[in-house]
């Protein structure tokens, strides 16, 4: 499984329509400061699921939405798609290609769709267990985050460890079982 495609529509500096193509193997983002390479990594954590805007480097969820220029109208609100090559199997859908689509209004209202299928964020968080991808996952790994694995508590490590074994998604079934 690897990210095939982002498109942005309204999101932070990606006023416009923009699609970012991605192949296999190391892709690598340059720029100046300030060209909006980390709003890249910011737009896959928030299809992710992201819920804190803090995380987001904002201070609330409307900061995802571009707020405009000098030349452009703020817009209305953010939308972000994810495509993932699935050919592997790795997420548990018959599709060889996976698109994960969330968009935000100024109200803070968020919309959650799986290949064009809206859907709650549960379904986004339980698509991506035990494949590494996900809001917390090791996928993504920001500055600071390798400082915080070496400092983290041997529980907080040891959920890093189930999510790359395998089994989060058996023991949130069984959280949910024992809850009924
Ligand atoms: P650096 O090399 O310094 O890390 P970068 O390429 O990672 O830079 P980003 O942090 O991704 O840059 O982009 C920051 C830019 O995004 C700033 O110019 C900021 O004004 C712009 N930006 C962030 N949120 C919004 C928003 N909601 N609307 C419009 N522009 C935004
Ligand atoms: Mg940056």
């Amino acid at each position: 499984m690897y990210l095939k495609r982002i498109e942005l529509l309204g999101f932070k500096s990606f006023a416009d329509r923009t699609v970012l193509e991605f192949g296999p193997g190391i892709t690598a983002v340059v720029g100046p400061n300030g060209s909006g390479k980390s709003n890249i990594t910011d737009a896959v954590r928030w299809v992710l699921g992201e819920q804190s805007a803090k995380t987001l480097r904002g201070s609330k969820m409307e900061d995802v939405i571009f707020a405009g220029s000098s030349a452009r109208r703020p817009k209305h609100y953010a939308e972000v798609s994810l495509t993932l090559d699935n050919q592997s199997g790795a997420l548990p859908l018959e599709y060889a290609e996976v698109t994960v689509t969330r968009r935000v209004y100024r109200t803070g209202e968020s919309e959650y769709a799986i290949c064009g299928q809206p859907c709650r964020l549960k379904d986004i968080a339980e698509l991506f267990y035990d494949t590494g991808v996900g809001k917390e996952a090791y996928a993504l790994i920001g500055q600071g985050r390798v400082e915080e694995i070496i400092a983290a508590k041997p529980e907080e490590r040891r959920a890093m460890f189930e999510e790359a074994a395998g089994i989060v998604k058996t023991k949130a079934r069984k959280r949910e079982a024992q809850r009924k």
